[in-house]
């Protein structure tokens, strides 16, 4: 036990060893220096908080927190903050890894780091959810910072959650600092397009994919997993331009509808109702099914893990565009090379929100704002030209769409730690 515990680190959950698959096949893809390679194996950075705080029955109740920084070799670490049941050190460890690739895969002069806290949001008043939001921003305050780590959102956190992180760090400084964190809302220095990026991102590199294997766009069948901020957006996106949205699916369940849903009418039952299976649009249909189902486009946009070694063989998209982080483990992505699937990876399908986040920083930094048309504009030409490098690298290196875009981000840390030299 003891033995074992050495050997392995105790953020090496399921999901911290699935990050560690795919970074292992690129960088041996890569060749990568090993004394590179086990240097970006771990987080540089890994704080644990405790964050009590009163409930509204008047208890104390205490919630474990994460940051981690993965890498900050290229600039100041950026990465969201989750709220959900299942968040641990393991999980918000891969995540801060991905990050790393993100950024780099897509040229930002940023680190990777994530953060969470392990609560169910859904459980808790707004008015506990913001004493929770500042005693965790209080309890990392060490470590962030808008030159060293900026946070911003995830699963289950919001523009609200930001602002309120956002004032509780500038009240610990004495002063606004803006910077400190990205998706807030826009009176408070949050930046146009910020909301909808990650969504309009996802839709951005499909769009591409399609053209690559000549999937007309208008009429094509899509299957979204996830209706939050990236699922919606992505889904109301492609709705608007012509596409067929047959299911969507939330934690309580999906619809199922072959003629296509209406997306403005389920997003207003969202609204209210948390189950998208009452929503009478269509037929009700497990998340299980759901990804099963024949489409030509699959989005899955809500949590880790979703199709695996079992389920991918009855995986029927042609396109997957993982706007989710981490939704096919590595035994999944071997049958769906095989199958012909095309993927656009989760480092670039859902890079749109952390390029806007930088575009959000960067007019923080300067005090100055840009409208939502030159951001979009910036973003799309972002996101398609490190498309358009994946696909060049995986004709070049004949390898898989994952493992290009995971090189690609790889080689420019790896590039950046040995120009720099090993301190001290
Ligand atoms: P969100 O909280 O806004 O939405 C998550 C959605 O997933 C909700 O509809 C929720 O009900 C649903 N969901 C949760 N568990 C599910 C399950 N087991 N089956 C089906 N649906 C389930 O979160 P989000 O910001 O949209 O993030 C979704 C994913 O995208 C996450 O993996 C996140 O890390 C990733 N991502 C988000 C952003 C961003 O800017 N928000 C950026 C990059 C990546």
């Amino acid at each position: 036990m003891e033995k074992e515990r050495r050997e392995k680190p105790e953020f090496h959950t399921p999901v911290y060893e699935m990050a560690l698959k795919q970074f292992d096949i690129a960088s041996e893809k890569l060749g990568l220096d090993p004394n590179v390679a086990s240097r970006l194996r771990s987080p540089k950075r890994a704080l644990i908080v405790s964050v009590p705080i009163k409930m509204d029955d008047g208890n104390v109740k205490v919630f474990e927190g994460y940051r981690v920084q993965h890498s900050m070799v290229l600039g100041p670490a950026k990465g969201g903050t989750r709220y959900h049941e299942d968040v641990n050190l393991g999980e918000v460890s891969a995540l801060a890894m991905w990050m790393s690739w993100k950024s780099a895969v897509i040229g930002l002069p940023l680190g990777g780091a994530k953060g969470g806290i392990r609560c169910n949001p859904k459980e808790m008043s707004r008015g506990e959810l913001q004493r929770l939001t500042r005693r965790y921003t209080t309890e990392i305050f060490p470590l962030i910072g808008p030159d060293r780590d900026i946070p911003g959102p995830d699963v289950g956190t919001s523009e609200q959650t930001m602002a309120w992180l956002m004032d509780t760090y500038s009240m610990q400084v004495g002063y606004s600092v803006p910077g400190i964190a990205t998706g807030k809302p826009v009176n408070i220095g949050g930046s146009l397009g910020r909301n909808e990026a990650t969504g309009r991102g996802v839709v951005y590199v499909t769009m591409e994919a399609a053209k690559r294997i000549n999937i007309n766009l208008n009429g094509a069948k899509v299957v979204v997993q996830g209706f939050g901020n990236v699922g919606y957006v992505a889904a109301k996106i492609l709705y608007d331009m012509g596409c067929k949205i047959i299911a969507v699916s939330n934690s309580k369940g999906g619809i199922y509808n072959k003629s296509g849903l209406d997306i403005n009418r389920l997003y207003e039952f969202s609204k209210e109702k948390q189950n998208l299976s009452d929503s009478k649009l269509g037929d009700k249909i497990t998340n299980k099914e759901l990804l099963e189902l024949e489409c030509d486009i699959l989005i899955p946009a809500a949590l880790s893990a979703q199709i695996d070694g079992d389920n991918a063989k009855r995986v029927k998209c042609k396109i997957l565009a993982e706007g989710a982080n981490g939704p096919t483990t590595p035994e999944a992505d071997q049958i769906l090379k095989d199958k012909g699937v095309f993927l656009i990876p989760d480092i670039l399908a859902n890079s749109g929100g952390v390029t806007v986040s930088y575009f959000e920083w960067v007019q923080d930094l300067q005090n100055f704002f840009w409208k939502e048309k030159e951001i979009n504009e910036k973003l799309k030409d972002i996101i398609v030209s490190a498309f358009n490098n994946m696909m060049f690298l995986t004709e070049k290196e004949k390898v898989d769409h994952r493992t290009a875009a995971l090189m690609m981000g790889i080689k420019k840390i790896a590039d950046a730690m040995l120009i720099r030299g090993l301190y001290p």
